[in-house]
């Protein structure tokens, strides 16, 4: 136990504590950043005094559209992990049930809590408007509320001129020490936390609704840890060339996404992570053999080119930070209502169980059903696929996506959505060929045939195209097209035709180059690390 730690531990045990430091308690309340490490607000408490460790179960939070089964159980797995974290450092982690701030309300009427510390966040509608009521209520309350940066993304940032070296800057500062030892509330004050606001710790291993806990990757530090460890180390040599690949990509990417959006790991520390790995590639080019160069220059690429994914994060969250109101409204007014507001139900639901007649469509999707994850170029193309052949609403299909993701991160993903769809104004308009991508990326047909697997039979040729296949060749592997496998929801050539001419009629209009100079200025990335522009 560390010097400071075993003397407050002797005040508070002892009958005579007076000290005002000693008789209080420094609420963290974790939300979206569920570990000790490269944790400010909890290392800023522990030396105010004591730790109370909180986490609120928000009915608002976890009923909400865009909250999954998947979710809850990747959010039980960290909890758990938290749980020893926190109980090997000696504090409990309280769980408690409740809309906020009327939780913290009735702790401050039982505890004599001085401070409330956390990391801002960057989340939802529903997230903002609950962290606005939990400033003001502080006010009023009295109850100082400490609210650290959790990462690179600004709060009121000025201008994006410069953001780039500010995040540089502040991603090589050096992380948060995992506190050593915490002092906590006494049993006797945790008794009088009310009954009504704790939460029931559910036994046993969370199951995923749809998957089982076996497809969903599983939460928590030591998942994170061993994920970075092992792509910086094993995996990551052929990110740069496997990242678009479905069947490759899963191994090759780092897969720390879902960390990072329940911040069982910190953005810094990956970033740190990897610029450790790059120094060690780096000094051990000298010694390296002439057979192992190729290998050397594959890493680094790689590594440069997670690097600047991990700001590409913090990047997009930060246009969510500047503009809450693009999770719900596109960029540009332009585009406000180019897609139809009434959701077509039957479209949607072909589309988000992988029965659209667009095979390498309907194996991501169903594999993302399978498995809560998807390739940035699946995600992009079923995106795209959605709102260009389909004609859904961005917002109808990122929904369905956002459940779907255990790695939804509202930051990137209705950025990404919006950007996919072409509703940005600043972006190039990109309508993905489900057919050339396919032939792209999963040109043996490896990926298709495992998750399309009435398909499986078909020859390459044919494969990508099931709706020409001649009726004597479907009859030879004993598949009927239309009746095994549905037909085309859509017709491939007009529907790509009637969203290029829609989309780039909007662009042709007089107030569209104003409009997008407006979001460029606002939201546009100055450079990338690679120096390249990265809207
Ligand atoms: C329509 C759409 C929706 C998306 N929704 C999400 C989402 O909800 N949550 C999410 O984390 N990512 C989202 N992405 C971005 C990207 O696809 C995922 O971050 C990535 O596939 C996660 O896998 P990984 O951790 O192995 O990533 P890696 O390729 O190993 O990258 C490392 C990290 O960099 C960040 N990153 C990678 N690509 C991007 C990107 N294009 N934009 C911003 N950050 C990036 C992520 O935090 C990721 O974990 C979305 C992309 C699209 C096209």
């Amino acid at each position: 136990m560390q010097p400071s730690a075993r003397i407050l531990r002797a005040c508070v045990d002892s009958p005579f504590c007076s000290s005002l430091r000693v008789v209080v308690l420094q609420l963290v309340w974790f939300k979206r950043d569920l570990r000790v490490h490269d944790h400010a607000p909890l290392v800023a408490a522990a030396e105010a005094g004591r730790v109370l460790p909180v986490f609120v179960h928000e009915p608002e939070v976890q009923q909400a559209d865009d909250f999954s089964p998947r979710h809850a159980a990747f959010l039980r797995d960290s909890l758990d992990a938290l749980h020893t974290a926190l109980g090997t450092r000696g504090v409990a982690l309280l769980e408690l049930r409740g809309s906020l701030p009327d939780v913290f309300d009735e702790l401050c009427d039982v505890l004599p809590i001085a401070a409330i510390h956390a990391h801002e966040e960057t989340g939802n509608a529903i997230t903002y408007v609950r962290d606005r009521r939990v400033r003001a209520w502080a006010k009023r309350r009295g109850v100082p509320l400490h609210e650290r940066p959790g990462a690179g993304v600004v709060r009121r940032l000025a201008t994006r001129d410069g953001w780039h070296d500010r995040w540089v800057a502040t991603m090589r500062r050096p992380c948060a020490p995992a506190p050593e030892v915490l002092v906590g509330a006494t049993d006797d004050e945790l008794r009088r936390v009310p009954a009504s606001l704790r939460f029931a710790r559910p036994n046993g291993t969370q199951t995923d609704a749809t998957t089982g806990p076996r497809a969903r990757q599983r939460g928590g530090r030591e998942e994170a840890e061993s994920l970075l460890h092992s792509f910086l180390h094993e995996r990551g040599e052929d990110y740069r060339r496997a990242m678009s690949s479905p069947s490759e990509a899963e191994l090759a990417c780092s897969r720390i996404s879902a960390h990072l959006a329940f911040g069982t790991l910190s953005n810094r520390e990956a970033y740190q992570a990897a610029r450790v790995r790059v120094r060690e590639l780096r000094d051990s080019a000298a010694t390296v053999a002439p057979s192992g160069r190729a290998s050397l220059v594959r890493w680094q690429q790689s590594l440069v080119s997670f690097a600047s994914r991990l700001e590409w994060r913090d990047h997009f969250t930060q246009k969510l930070e500047d503009e809450p109101a693009l999770e719900h409204q596109p960029f540009s007014p332009l585009y406000a209502d180019v897609w139809p507001h009434e959701v077509d139900m039957s479209r949607l639901d072909a589309w988000r169980t992988g029965h659209t007649g667009f095979p390498l469509v309907d194996a991501c999707m169903r594999s993302l059903e399978a498995t809560g994850w998807l390739t940035f170029r699946m995600r992009a193309m079923v995106m795209s696929f959605a709102s260009h052949y389909l004609w859904l609403h961005w917002r109808h299909a990122g929904t369905v996506l956002a459940r779907a993701f255990v790695d939804y991160e509202p930051g990137i993903h209705w950025m990404q959505c919006q950007m996919q769809a072409g509703s940005t104004g600043i972006n190039t308009i990109r309508i993905y060929n489900p057919v050339k991508q396919a032939e792209e990326h999963d040109p043996d047909g490896t990926f298709v045939r495992r998750w399309v697997p009435e398909l499986a039979a078909l020859p390459s040729g044919d494969l990508y195209r099931p709706w020409a296949t001649p009726a004597m060749v479907q009859l030879m592997h004993g598949l009927r097209i239309g009746g095994d496998y549905p037909l085309p929801l859509v017709s491939p050539e007009s529907a790509h035709g009637q969203a290029r001419d829609t989309l780039h009629a909007v662009k042709r209009q007089a107030q569209h180059s104003g409009e997008s100079a407006r979001v460029w200025k606002q939201h546009g990335s100055r450079r990338t690390p690679l120096g390249r522009p990265n809207r």
